[in-house]
Order: structure tokens, then C-alpha cells, then sequence
């Protein structure tokens, strides 16, 4: 808890930003992960000099810092720890500029990402980086988590388009890094190095991010397969055509149901996989490559359906981005796991996932970025009953070793936050996790920035 003497000095040195009744507290302890927090305040920052002077006070006083945006992390990297201050930057929500000749955008970080996508667009740019959340999540918390989503395939993650960051450090001490040029290679390059940092190091205050000419065309196909395997069998017959999609989605037969019921679409009964293919480009290109699509995947697939324009089109990835909260309707103690393999691997893993869920007893929906071979690896977990968390335990800690046991990682593209923090020394090794903390050091001295999270505090 804070004591009321430093709240005292809170609202002095921040009038009109802090809030400290219950609603609020309760709000910010939240993020979409299944763990809660407490914080003892709220600051909700209207400019850069807020942050300035609460990162200044914070460093004083030792207290800690908690950045959010839309709180969508899905590990707890947003969850406030008793006696911190949750530091709410939605309120910089400006697009600074937007510039079609550098093909930069200039954003504050509370910039929901859909709106820079629509005036990307307008422009006739793509902001290509689009998280299911998109329409939610602030690009602040999409730098801070790198984050991935539906085109990462062919347009890669958010750190391949962060040009430039301002932000606070602890202290109140301003960092410029990076900017407008495309190219730059003067000294380390800590642009990179805050992109995934998960608000231990640095508060963003500006993003400076590059766009890319927006295609003029794209096709959209739905697949169904009656094997399990189907989608990911079809997923490397394409990429192994030459074909690259900017999306190559799937969804095993729970994911897929619950998609259809999101879109008010009929699933057919025989569908044990379905895969989602958008690919785009010229006009003419695209309605090449949709015709070798449906030729490649025609002889493998039980319904191909295109779904590229209209209602359909946007029902289908209404239907697509909605499956997370669908599951977590379905199942509200749903444990969902962020699992990264290398690509020749997925069908194989996905495989020897539901195996162990069959095990454990423990049903599995599967489904993601096949084409990044990241899959989201949902635990339908039903708490009742005898020993169900040790069950679910179990399984969990089975599916990390399998993951590893492959090559892969326990976090595509969600983050370490608070779920996989304890992980990381037998993952990363003795020689990275000293550089982290060293890192996490010459940054944070005092450890108020979103302390515990990626590293477990005296784990040095
Ligand atoms: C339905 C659903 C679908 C999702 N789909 C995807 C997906 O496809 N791909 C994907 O990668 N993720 C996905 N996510 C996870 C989540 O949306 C992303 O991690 C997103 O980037 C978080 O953004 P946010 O604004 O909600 O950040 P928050 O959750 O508020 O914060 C996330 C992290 O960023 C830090 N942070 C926030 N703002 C700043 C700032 N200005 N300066 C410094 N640190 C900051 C926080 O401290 C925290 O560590 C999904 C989540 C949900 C609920």
C-alpha cells in the first residue's frame, strides 16, 4: 500500500490524474491474462510532462511504475503489484503525423492500432502489423510486447517497423533512439532493444513507426479439411508452391466451430481443420494466385470457399479474431499457451499437444499463425472436480517440455510478463540472464519500472 502521505504528494504534483476510488483500482488490476493485481493508484497522463514528473517522484520514492495501454497482455505484463501506480497512457492518443513521402507515421502510444491501420490506408499506406486485438490495442503496448498477429507471415512483427522511440526513463530522464531514417546503424541499437521490453525499462511516450504502399488488391480463401492435419498439410503445400500469403491462419475443429459461430456461418459437420489464406498484391496477381490456390488446395480440401469481399469478409475474421474470448465463454478457467516451433514441426507438436491433453484429461482448441508456426494452445480447463489444477499443471508443464524438446519457444509472440518469467533461466542460460539483468539495471537502477516482470527481482 501506499502510504497517505505519498498519495498526498501524488495528487499535488499530478491534479485532475490520479484516482484512487474503487472501480478504477479494480479496472487497473486487471489485464487478459487469468491473473489478478492491486495497485494503490491510477494516474491517468495527459502529456509527456506527467510522465516526466511521475517517473521523477516514482524514482524517489522508490515506488513502482506499471505502464498500460488497453491492458489486452495476455501474461500479466500489465497487472499492478500491491502499493504500485498503475501509469494509464491512453490518453496520448494522437497520430502527430502521417507522412506519405518518408512513409512514417509519428504516434503517441496510446494510439488504438485499427486507427493507424485506417489512416494508413486513407493515405493509400499498410501499417501491416495487426494483432487479432487490433482493434483494442495500443501501439504502445504492441511495441512493449513486439507484437505479432495475422500477417506476420508475409509483413513480419511490430519491431520490424519501429523506426524511433521517445520515452522516459526512470528519473524522469528523456531517451531518444532511432527516428525517421530507414536505414541506421550508429551504435547499439536500442530501438530494438525496448521494442519487447514489456515496460521494464522505458515509458514510450512517441512511436515513430514505417509504413509500406497498401496493396491495391486482396483474396481471401476459407478452407475445411476432414483430418486434423488438413490445414497445416495445406499450409506448407502453399508456401512450398512459391504462393506467400500475408495470412495463413488455422484452426482445429473446436477453434473452427467456435470462428463459424462468431461469423453466423454453417461449419460443415465433417471439418476437423479449417485453414485461412489471404494473400494481396495487384489486381491481377492476386486473381492468379487465388486460382492456383484453389487448384492446389481443391484436391485436399472437403469446401474452399472465397470470401474476399463484403459480408463474408468481414464475418470471417469478426468470427477469427473473436475465438480467444469465445473459448474463454466456453471455458472461463481456459488456460491458453503462445507456442512457437520451427516451421517444419508444427503439424507434428500440434499432434503430440493433443495427445497429452488426451492424457491429462484435459481438452485442447488449438488454432493461430500457422504460417509463423505460433499457435495459441488453449487448456479447457474445468477447475471442479478432483486434482483438476494439478491435472491442468501437469499438462501445462508437459506441453512446455514437448515445446522444447522441438526447438521452440514458450512465447511466439505474447511476452514473458509474469506466466513465463521463472522459466527463462534454463531457457536463455546463466551468460543471457546476466546481460539482461545488467541490462534491466543500467536502465532501472531503482527497479520501479513494472518491477518482476521478465525477470523475477534478485534473480541475478
Ligand atoms: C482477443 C485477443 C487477441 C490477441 N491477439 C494477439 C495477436 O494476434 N498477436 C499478439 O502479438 N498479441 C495478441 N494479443 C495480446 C495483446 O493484445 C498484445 O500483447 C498487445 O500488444 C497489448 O497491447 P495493450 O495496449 O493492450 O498493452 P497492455 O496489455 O496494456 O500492456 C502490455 C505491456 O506493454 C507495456 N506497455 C504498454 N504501454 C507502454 C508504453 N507506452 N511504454 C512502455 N511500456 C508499455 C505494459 O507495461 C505491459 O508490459 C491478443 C490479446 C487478446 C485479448
Amino acid at each position: 500500500m501506499l502510504s497517505d502521505a505519498l498519495l498526498l504528494e501524488l495528487r499535488s504534483l499530478l491534479p485532475h490524474c490520479v484516482s484512487t476510488d474503487a472501480a478504477t483500482l479494480l479496472a487497473a488490476s486487471l489485464d487478459a491474462s487469468d491473473v489478478q493485481g492491486a495497485c494503490s493508484a491510477v494516474v491517468r497522463v495527459a502529456s509527456e510532462e506527467d510522465v516526466v514528473r511521475l517517473l521523477r517522484w516514482a524514482e524517489e520514492r522508490r515506488v513502482a511504475i506499471v505502464p498500460r495501454g488497453a491492458a489486452t497482455s495476455a501474461t500479466g505484463a500489465a497487472r499492478p503489484m500491491p502499493g504500485s501506480v498503475a501509469l494509464d497512457l491512453r490518453g496520448l492518443n494522437r497520430i502527430l503525423d502521417l507522412d506519405a513521402r518518408d512513409m512514417v507515421a509519428v504516434v503517441e502510444p496510446g494510439v488504438i492500432t485499427a486507427t493507424l491501420q485506417r489512416a494508413a490506408e486513407a493515405e493509400g499506406l499498410l501499417y501491416p502489423p495487426d494483432p487479432a486485438s487490433a482493434a483494442e490495442c495500443t501501439l504502445g503496448g504492441n511495441v512493449a510486447t513486439c507484437a505479432g498477429g495475422l500477417r506476420a507471415v508475409k509483413y513480419g512483427v511490430t519491431r520490424d517497423y519501429v523506426l524511433g522511440l521517445r520515452c522516459v526513463l526512470p528519473g524522469g530522464r528523456i531517451l531518444e533512439c532511432g527516428g525517421r531514417n530507414l536505414k541506421d546503424v550508429t551504435g547499439y541499437d536500442l530501438t530494438r532493444l525496448l521494442t519487447g521490453s514489456e515496460g521494464t525499462l522505458a515509458v514510450f511516450t512517441r512511436i515513430v513507426l514505417k509504413l509500406v504502399p497498401l496493396p491495391p488488391a486482396h483474396g481471401t480463401l476459407l478452407c475445411s479439411f476432414a483430418d486434423e492435419d488438413g490445414a497445416f498439410t495445406a499450409a506448407d503445400a502453399i508456401l512450398a508452391a512459391g504462393l506467400w500469403p500475408r495470412a495463413l491462419e488455422s484452426m482445429d475443429e473446436p477453434a473452427a466451430r467456435l470462428a463459424a459461430a462468431g461469423a453466423g456461418l454453417e461449419l460443415l459437420p465433417e471439418t476437423r481443420s479449417q485453414l485461412l489464406v489471404e494473400l494481396d498484391g495487384e489486381a491481377t496477381s492476386v486473381r492468379e494466385a487465388m486460382e492456383r490456390l484453389r487448384l492446389l488446395l481443391g484436391k485436399t480440401c472437403l469446401d474452399c470457399r472465397d470470401v474476399s469481399s463484403g459480408e463474408a469478409f468481414a464475418a470471417v475474421w469478426q468470427g477469427r479474431r473473436g475465438i480467444s474470448r469465445a473459448a474463454r465463454a466456453l471455458a472461463p478457467a481456459k488456460h491458453s499457451e503462445d507456442i512457437g516451433v520451427p516451421r517444419g514441426k508444427l503439424a507434428l507438436v500440434v499432434r503430440q499437444l493433443k495427445e497429452l491433453g488426451r492424457a491429462h484429461g484435459i481438452p485442447m482448441l488449438i488454432y493461430g499463425h500457422a504460417g509463423d508456426a505460433n499457435l495459441h494452445c488453449n487448456f479447457l480447463h474445468d477447475p471442479g472436480g478432483e486434482g483438476a489444477d494439478r491435472r491442468l499443471d501437469a499438462c501445462v508443464r508437459g506441453a512446455w517440455e514437448l515445446v522444447l524438446s522441438h526447438g521452440g519457444t514458450l512465447t511466439g509472440e505474447h511476452g514473458v510478463g509474469l506466466r513465463k518469467r521463472d522459466e527463462l533461466p534454463r531457457i536463455l542460460g546463466a551468460e543471457r540472464m546476466r546481460l539482461m539483468h545488467a541490462i534491466k539495471q543500467a536502465f532501472d537502477p531503482g527497479n520501479i519500472m513494472n518491477p518482476g516482470k521478465v525477470l523475477r527481482e534478485n534473480q541475478a
